[in-house]
């Protein structure tokens, strides 16, 4: 340095601005901004990025899964509470098909299967075969009327029927029989069944009632599988925790009725603008008729619609209008508010009241998940992110050798016909015009959403740490403190933050092994 240079006084100046600052002009989303980074003195993977949903429930991956009929229906709302996170089963369909999906999420056992494959005692062998190929299960138990949940009389496992020549003879003959078997009653831990396997070494262990009926089975094989999800989002009973979705008319009063007796323990309110009498009226009538069930009211984008429907008696607020993958809204009804504006400032209102939020749409990476979580959400909402994983409803299909699968709005026309025909009425049905909000479209396979979570959790981990910070609790404690600093991204620094310059590559997100 030269003599001279030496004698220049540095004025300080500040990396970047804080949150208040950034958002206090115009609108902003996840892509116009970017996150400072800290000082890091901690391994990624002593982050915890658990987030509050509603008042009591917590969940470890702090993400669910949006009520969409083509994103949630009973496989992804088990897949992601065993993640640790939270799928929300959509309401268009009937109340008999939502209280049937409802009753698979309370009832499935991580481990345990509660309704194991079963045959009377009179069954031929050739039965056992013929199951054993088709589904590949080697453990088959026999009860005395053939039901799954009928009195246990035996099993019958692949070293029972090997060398039998006649396969016509019937499975009471060669079944291992109940007097010798090793059963367990309900209720009963999965570690306490493992020791009971591990000590027996058999395949299989029927859990009974006292009438020695089946309530479940064990098999070592699942209950090897389920210990890979440690963080499950469960009740106080040890069953998963269930969400579902309603709309605010009169008759939804009895959707609502019938998921709650099927045990329901979070209900989401689903409106694009949910400050209405409507709903404030409803989360009254909810919270007053079912105090246990927790409600999850929006969505809004100002502070003022949260506050109303928080005086109502939410849990929780969802944060989000127009700013969906597959949404028209902003662009027909020229109403909504930039997802990041919205979701720092309804944020914050709802901090200050002690109530969680969750940012909904608009999410595409898992960057603008921590984007969403450090400017206020407690838990990211996701739709597109999620479509084309084997556990969303509908089949796969090929289209010009691409492997695709339907997503779409729910205030597409395509969506709100089906709802028609399965039961759910729109309120714009018997209307001359109705306004789609909504597209419908296809994306890719992208495998199983066990897969795509933990690598938003680890995503997420490494990213409070690049912050500096253990937990997102404390990235948010810190930026409400103006002490975590953003930059504005212009177009071209948003172009360099994208892969760029080269002539071709292949994007490949992760690899896990689960
Ligand atoms: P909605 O059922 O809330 O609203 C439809 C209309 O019915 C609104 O005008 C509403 O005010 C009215 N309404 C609600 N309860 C009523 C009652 N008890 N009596 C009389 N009128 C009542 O649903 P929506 O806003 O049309 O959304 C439909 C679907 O599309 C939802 O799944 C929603 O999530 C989705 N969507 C979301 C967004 C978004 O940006 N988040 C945007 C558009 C659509
Ligand atoms: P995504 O994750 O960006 O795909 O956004 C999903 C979110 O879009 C949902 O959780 C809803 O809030 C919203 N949404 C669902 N259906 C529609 C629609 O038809 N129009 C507009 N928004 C929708």
């Amino acid at each position: 340095m030269s003599g001279s240079n030496q004698n220049l006084r540095f004025k300080t100046i500040r990396d970047g601005v804080p949150a208040d600052e950034l958002f206090n002009k115009e609108g902003l989303t996840y892509n116009d901004f970017i996150i400072l980074p800290g000082f890091i003195d901690f391994g990624a993977a002593d982050v915890n990025i658990s987030g509050q949903f509603t008042k009591k429930v917590r969940l470890h991956v702090p993400v669910v899964s949006s009520p969409m009929d083509t994103i949630t229906e009973n496989e992804m709302a088990k897949s992601m509470a065993l993640m640790g996170g939270l799928g929300i089963l959509h309401n268009n369909c009937s109340v008999a098909r939502q209280v049937e999906m409802v009753k698979s999420v309370k009832a499935y056992r991580n481990g345990f299967i509660s309704r194991p494959k079963c045959v009377p005692p009179t069954a031929p062998i050739s039965e056992i075969i013929r199951i054993n190929e088709a589904k590949g299960i080697s453990g088959i138990i026999v009860t005395a009327n053939g039901d799954p949940h009928g009195k246990l009389l035996g099993i019958v496992c692949s070293k029972d029927i090997d060398y039998v020549k006649d396969k016509t003879r019937q499975v009471a003959e060669v079944m291992t029989k109940r007097e010798v078997m090793t059963v367990e009653k309900a209720p009963i831990r999965l570690e306490e069944a493992m020791d009971v396997l591990n000590r027996s070494r058999h395949g299989y262990l029927p859990i009974l009632n006292e009438a020695d009926e089946v309530v479940y089975l064990c098999s070592r094989r699942d209950a090897v599988r389920a210990r890979q999800f440690p963080h499950s989002t469960l009740d106080k009973t040890g069953r998963l925790v269930c969400a579902a979705a309603t709309s605010t008319r009169d008759e939804d009063k009895q959707r609502v009725t019938a998921l709650a007796a099927a045990g329901v323990d979070i209900l989401v309110l689903d409106s694009s603008q949910g400050n209405t009498v409507y709903q404030i009226a409803f989360i009254k009538w909810v919270k007053s008729t079912f105090p246990h069930v927790e409600v999850v009211a929006g969505n809004v984008v100002t502070q003022d619609q949260a506050k109303n429907l928080i005086d109502a008696g939410a849990d929780g607020i969802r944060v989000g209008m127009g700013s969906g993958s597959i949404c028209i809204t902003q662009e027909v009804l020229a109403c909504g508010r930039p997802q990041g504006t919205a979701v720092y400032s309804v944020g914050r209102y709802c901090a200050s009241r002690g109530i969680p939020t969750t940012a909904d749409g608009g999410l595409r990476t898992v960057g603008d998940i921590c984007k969403a979580l450090a400017i206020g959400a407690n838990v990211a909402m996701l739709g597109g992110m999620l479509s084309g994983t084997s556990e969303t409803p509908g089949e796969f299909f090929f289209r010009d050798g691409v492997r695709l699968k339907v997503y779409r709005g729910m205030g597409s026309l395509e969506a709100m016909s089906q709802g028609k025909e399965s039961g759910k009425r729109y309120l714009s049905e018997n209307e001359a015009v109705q306004v789609a909000q909504g597209v419908s479209g296809h994306v890719v396979d992208k495998g199983s959403v066990l897969k795509l979570l933990a690598y938003v959790a680890k995503g997420l981990q490494q990213s409070a740490q690049d912050i500096g910070e253990m937990s997102f609790d404390a990235v948010r404690e810190k930026m409400y403190e103006g002490q975590v600093l953003f930059n504005r991204r212009s177009a071209t620094a948003q172009n360099e933050g994208g892969v760029h310059s080269l002539h071709s590559y292949d994007k490949k997100l992760y690899a896990a092994k689960l």
